[in-house]
């Protein structure tokens, strides 16, 4: 068995974090490659690394004195090595930091130091051996992730090594240039090394003990989920779920590779699994409730649009002329109606209207803003009957008014706007009827 691991910011704040994830690593032969994040926040007021050095760069940039934010940095740094009572000084890379800041080295270099110098400390706190992301990551040269190239680099790489760290969040152009994924990227570089290992699973480590059914901001104490398919996750990250980034799941799951969310502080709980297909039964109908406030809908009217020809490509060529993408588009006999984000579209709405006008030509077109989506999702809704009408009738019991209903053929979510004032009491009345009843 080989195992990769991901440990989050918060899971190598501190020393005192550093030393969980040495016993977590070292308690397993099977983890030999480690992925590492840069030092997070200590406690709930703390600044992360990573924030810490954009904002150093940001001075460096306007060529103001960013000496003192980057010695607040080193200190982070230097209160692992000495809590750990390495013998590592990490004076020559700062030094060269600095004068890398002073040529504006840009700001994904910058900010790829917190994962560099916590993977340097990494390697040598677990004596494995340290590979920089710079040389086995490629973007190409439209800024995307070159996924073939580094397959075939990184894992020659990695075939030549016992054990290794590997930097999360950044790699390089093809001119050694560095470049990061988005924020929460080194989820993303985990994934990439278990590909290129053909690890058997891919555990994340962060600071919960996995997914949860609902947000615990809304639902007092929610039930954990044991088991989530990659399909389904999808279906929940793309409506606002945070513990994963959501390209995580793409090169493990070409691969079959399982992905073990797991949590630092309780190493003792199984986590959540996900996996390509099981046939693990979930607990309850629902696998999970997620949502997110603040979509607007576009209503769009005109008689006989069902017979019109190419009518819906045109609506959608209004959206897309404007750089603006939509979530759902239900529709209706002579109407369509275009779900989008609000703060996307709210500065552009009038020009989008008049695109509509110009290339659609319809008869109305009526905006409804401040609306919540929910999606509510579940392999298991497949084989049950009644999931929709129980959905339905919890909302209706609760007073909630459902604006649009969306149910994909694959079975797997039912899709629902609200009001986002409605937002929280609808959350609350799924998850009563499908988990707290039936406990
Ligand atoms: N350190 C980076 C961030 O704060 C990347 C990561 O932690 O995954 O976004």
């Amino acid at each position: 068995m080989r195992k990769v691991v991901k440990f989050g910011g918060s899971s190598l704040a501190s020393a005192e974090q550093f030393k969980k994830v040495g016993d977590i690593i070292r308690s397993d032969s099977e983890r030999k490659f480690v992925v590492p994040s840069a030092p997070g926040k200590r406690h709930s007021k703390d600044t992360k690394v990573t924030d810490m050095l954009y904002a150093c760069y940001e001075t460096a940039e306007k060529e103001e004195d960013f000496k003192e934010q980057l010695n607040a940095i080193k200190a982070r740094y230097e209160e692992i090595i000495n809590g750990l009572s390495l013998t590592l000084s990490l004076d020559s890379e700062f030094k060269k930091i600095e004068a890398d800041f002073k040529k504006k080295a840009g700001k994904d270099y910058a900010a790829s130091r917190g994962e560099y110098l916590n993977g340097i400390i990494m390697a040598h706190y677990l004596k494995y051996t340290f590979i920089d992301a710079a040389e086995v990551i490629f973007f190409d040269e439209n800024g995307d992730f070159d996924a073939d190239k580094t397959n075939k680099i990184l894992s020659e790489r990695l075939e030549k090594v016992e054990s290794a760290v590997i930097p999360g969040f950044y790699g390089s152009y093809e001119n050694g240039v560095v470049k990061t994924f988005s924020r929460g990227g080194s989820d993303v570089t985990g994934s990439i090394v278990a590909k290129a290992v053909k690890a058997d699973v891919y555990e994340n480590w962060t600071d919960v003990s996995g997914f949860l059914i609902a947000d615990p901001r809304i639902i007092e104490n929610p039930e954990g989920i044991e088991t989530i398919t990659y399909r389904e996750l999808r279906e929940l990250s793309y409506m606002g779920a945070t513990v994963l980034h959501e390209d995580a799941i793409f090169p493990v799951r070409q691969e079959g590779i399982p992905i073990n969310i797991r949590n630092t502080n309780a190493p003792e709980d199984n986590g959540t699994w996900i996996v390509g297909s099981t046939c693990q039964k979930s607990k309850y109908v629902i696998t999970g409730i997620a949502g997110k406030k603040g979509f607007c809908a576009v209503n769009i009217e005109k008689d006989m649009m069902n017979s019109e020809i190419g009518f819906g490509r045109k609506v959608l060529q209004a959206f897309e002329e404007n750089g603006i993408s939509f979530e759902h588009v239900p529709s209706g006999i002579d109407t369509m109606t275009v779900f989008v984000h609000q703060d996307e579209f709210m500065h552009k709405e009038q020009k989008v209207v008049g695109s509509i006008h110009r290339l659609a030509n319809p008869d109305s077109i009526d905006i409804e803003s401040d609306l919540a989506l929910i999606a509510v999702v579940g392999r298991g809704m497949r084989a049950t009957r009644g999931t929709a009408g129980r959905i339905f009738s919890a909302l209706a019991h609760v007073n909630v008014n459902v604006k649009m209903i969306d149910q994909g053929s694959s079975e797997l979510n039912i899709i629902i706007g609200v009001a986002n004032s409605d937002f929280e009491a609808a959350i609350k009345a799924i998850y009563d009827i499908f988990v707290i009843s039936q406990l």
